[in-house]
């Protein structure tokens, strides 16, 4: 077999999709190959995610996520429409609960319009009710743009057409090492070696490890955070109808549980986000030693910690109690009830972490000796996949 591409991907999530789908677009007789160290693509992050197309409502003006969400929304559309993947752009309500929270929505609201959102509308609870019956707000903010997608059929649809020609996707291998020799790169893996002029890696949760084997001097750990979902039961999912969202904290805006309707059907309620002590294990009480190793002996999560302990000692207990998850529910629809609810799946986020304990919140890539990394793709980085891509591309040319 030849072992000769033209692009070498790590990483068969959405972002390693998304760019050797963009690489063979942009290069129709390109020969790329994507390595992915499971069985099937999209196991992790990818496959294990809300499964919400994100509007670009709440980041930062000016900052690469708020730019790749919304380029990356619009390419998102277009390739499920061209290629049958499915997805419904089926709105969502923002809910205040407080006053305080009602201030922080007009701000969200604001920033959505300097991201360029149109069609934003404010609702009274009479309104909000038209469109979630079993939601009390205070105020809820209409965002008709919010949808939700199935992300593991977009990933095999992208990895489908990338390799089309003399391309491949070689499931079961990790890659160990990549290095540089002269203008080409090998890539060492646990099975065979593989050569390209270009190798981007897309390990999310991995990806901290791969970019400091390949030379990457920064001060950023990725630190496993698990989300738990419950779902409501089959009777009780009659109660929302589309996607329901509290107001985010702006300090930390990726907390709070929110209801999905999910593309294959059922309501999932959630996710909490508690540390985990392993990155890839979903059981409430999996450890893997070397990545609490990693994470624990960084300083950056102990700072994390003393900053913010008490909440994550709330999110902890939610973890184990099903009554305290319920009544953060609660909070919105006061009338669900502990039979309402089931234990659902889990999904462990890629946080990165700064030594000072500040979570990372934009989109991170970096050059290393022999590949380009992307160190960083939280949330919205599924929606922005194809956005992403593109500034990978444009940084590999
Ligand atoms: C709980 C949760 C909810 C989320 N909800 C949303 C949402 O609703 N909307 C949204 O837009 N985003 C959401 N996100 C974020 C989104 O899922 C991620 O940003 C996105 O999936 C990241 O994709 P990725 O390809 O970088 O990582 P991953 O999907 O984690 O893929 C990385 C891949 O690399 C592989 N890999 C790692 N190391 C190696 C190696 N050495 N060799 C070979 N393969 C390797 C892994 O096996 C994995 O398949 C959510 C994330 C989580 C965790």
């Amino acid at each position: 077999m030849n072992q000769k591409f033209d692009l070498i991907v790590v990483g068969g999530g959405i972002v390693g999709a998304a760019t050797a789908y963009k690489f063979k677009q942009a290069h129709p007789t390109a020969k790329v190959l994507i390595l992915e160290k499971e069985s099937n693509p999209a196991q992790h992050q990818t496959g294990r995610n809300s499964g919400v197309i994100h509007s670009g409502l709440y980041y930062a003006p000016g900052s690469l996520k708020a730019k790749t969400c919304l380029s990356g929304y619009a390419q998102l559309i277009q390739f499920c429409e061209e290629h049958d993947v499915a997805h419904d752009i089926c709105g969502k309500i923002v809910v205040a609960t407080s006053p305080e929270e009602a201030l922080n929505l007009r701000r969200l609201e604001e920033r959505g319009k300097t991201n360029g959102l149109e069609g934003l509308q404010f609702l009274d609870p009479k309104e909000s009710k038209e469109i979630e019956p079993y939601i009390e707000a205070q105020q809820s903010l209409w965002v008709p743009q919010t949808g939700i997608v199935d992300y593991k059929g977009m990933t095999e649809a992208l990895l489908h057409r990338a390799i089309e020609g003399e391309g491949s996707l070689r499931l079961q291998t990790r890659a160990i090492k990549v290095h540089r020799l002269g203008s080409t790169r090998r890539v060492l893996t646990t099975s065979g070696t593989f050569f390209a002029p270009r190798v981007v890696v897309c390990a999310g949760l991995q990806s901290d490890r791969m970019a400091r084997a390949d030379g990457v001097q920064n001060h950023i750990r990725i630190v496993p955070f698990r989300g738990d979902y419950f779902a409501l039961t089959p009777e009780a999912a009659h109660k929302v109808k589309n996607l329901v969202y509290p107001v985010p904290d702006p300090q930390f805006p990726f907390l709070g549980v929110h209801f999905t309707r999910m593309m294959e059907g059922g309501v999932e309620c959630g996710p909490n986000a508690v540390f985990s002590f392993a990155r890839e294990g979903y059981a409430k009480t999996a450890f893997d030693l070397s990545d609490s190793a990693s994470s624990l002996g960084f300083g950056g999560t102990w700072r994390l910690f003393a900053q913010h302990w008490r909440y994550g000692l709330g999110e902890y207990e939610r973890a184990f109690s099903k009554p305290k998850f319920l009544k953060a529910l609660q909070k919105m629809m006061p009338t669900l009830k502990m039979e309402d609810i089931q234990p659902g799946r889990a999904g462990i986020r890629a946080q990165a972490l700064d030594a000072r304990g500040k979570l990372v919140d934009d989109f991170v890539l970096e050059q290393g000796d022999a590949a380009l990394h992307v160190i960083n793709a939280p949330s919205p980085a599924a929606t922005a996949s194809l956005a992403i891509a593109d500034e990978i591309l444009a940084r590999l040319a």
